[in-house]
């Protein structure tokens, strides 16, 4: 890995985004819905960016501007956080960005990953630059599962594991994330033993992502005891896709209770809750870019794929009671055109064909049919 010691070069002139700017691209991506988040995090990109300009490009010293804002996003699997994130960071902005599963990692890197390597993952991610990895984006998922054992709330939701080593990740990111000099193995394979090599992370964002299923239990304990209405109490009801506003989530108790380290959480400069995705969103991610993956896919088998509306209402259904969000559409769609496909793969003929999704009793059903040659005018 090369280590300069230039000025980094920022990937793109810091005026040409404004966080309305940085909103449209996303809706022309098609992200859909989480309206307030997109505009958070379209904000904080924008201050990021600008933030780097004043720093390398005009040489403003670091002790007259603000400090880097980490934020920390919380909301059900599925409902777009990763993804927005990538959007914003990697695909429109292009800096380094990586993204780790928290659950691999470990206080000593004993047993699994050393934290620090979090690090090596963002410069591989900025091609071996160590100074434009320090300007990147870490994306810290899974957040929720360091929680320590201390609640019982983080066991009460769905797919959560006890991480004995959790408390130790917790302390290690502490220093990461308030910026820090730290010692980066340069291989990740190997990072007990690899060189090292010191970066800051001084001006590296830090995004916490979490479903953090089970805090609706904790607020609900917490609002009990100062007598909180009895509507909301019911509105909180734990589940895994639920809906959380911002005003839940402004007490650092909470997430002391439910096992995370109130100085660890007092470095998120905002936290932002994400809903789970309606029928509405689901059938347009489904129409805009699921459907449109598969149709670009069958476009190459010279087939023109035709899925008719009540199949996609059946599919949003089928998806919502998987209650993973839009990772669900995906798979639900994938069962229903997996036989159709079998057929189109296999066949010889290559004339143009359409593939036509229905429902019938109740049932998707599929048919493959040729389409006529378009007669030639005269
Ligand atoms: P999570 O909230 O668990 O991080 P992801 O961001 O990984 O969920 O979403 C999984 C997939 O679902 C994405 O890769 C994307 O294809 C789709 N998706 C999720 N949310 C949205 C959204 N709001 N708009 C468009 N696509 C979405």
């Amino acid at each position: 890995m090369k280590h300069s010691k230039q000025i980094p070069q920022l990937p793109f002139a810091a005026e040409e985004f404004t966080p309305a700017n940085i909103y449209q691209q996303l809706r022309k991506l098609h992200y859909i819905g989480q309206e307030k988040a997109v505009k958070a995090l379209s904000l904080m990109a924008c201050r990021h960016i600008n933030r780097l300009k004043y720093l390398f490009v005009e040489g403003i010293p670091p002790q007259e501007l603000p400090p880097k804002d980490n934020f920390l996003l919380l909301g059900p699997t599925g409902s777009g956080k990763t993804y927005l994130v990538n959007l914003i960071f990697s695909r429109i902005l292009k800096l380094p960005t990586t993204v780790v599963d928290l659950t691999a990692y470990s206080e000593t890197g004993y047993v699994g990953q050393d934290v620090v390597s979090i690090l090596t993952r963002l410069v591989l991610a900025a091609g071996g630059d160590y100074e434009r990895a320090a300007m990147g984006i870490v994306c810290l998922d899974e957040f929720d599962k360091l929680a320590t054992s201390k609640s019982d709330a983080v066991f009460s939701g769905q797919g959560t594991t006890k991480d004995v080593s959790g408390l130790g990740v917790q302390k290690e990111l502490l220093k990461m994330l308030e910026g820090a000099e730290i010692d980066v193995p340069v291989d990740i394979s190997h990072s007990a033993y690899a060189p090292r090599q010191t970066m800051s992370t001084e001006h590296i964002a830090f995004i916490a992502l979490g479903a953090f299923s089970g805090i609706t239990k904790t607020i609900r304990q917490h609002n009990k005891q100062i007598g909180f209405g009895q509507q909301r109490q019911k509105e909180l009801e734990d589940k895994v896709a639920y809906q959380i506003e911002e005003d839940d989530l402004r007490k650092v108790a909470y997430f002391q209770d439910y096992g995370i380290m109130p100085e660890l959480i007092g470095r998120f400069t905002r936290i932002i809750p994400f809903h789970p995705l309606g029928k509405t969103h689901l059938k347009t991610i489904l129409q805009e870019q699921i459907g449109q993956q598969y149709h670009k896919e069958l476009e190459l088998l010279n087939t023109e794929l035709l899925i008719e509306e009540s199949v996609m209402d059946k599919v949003v259904e089928q998806a919502l009671e998987m209650e993973t969000g839009a990772r669900a559409l995906r798979a639900a769609l994938y069962g229903h055109i997996e036989a159709a496909c079998f057929e189109l793969y296999s066949q010889k003929r290559k004339s143009r064909r359409r593939l036509r999704l229905f429902v019938k009793e109740g049932h998707i059903q599929w048919e493959i049919n040729a389409l006529k040659k378009a007669k030639k005018s005269k």
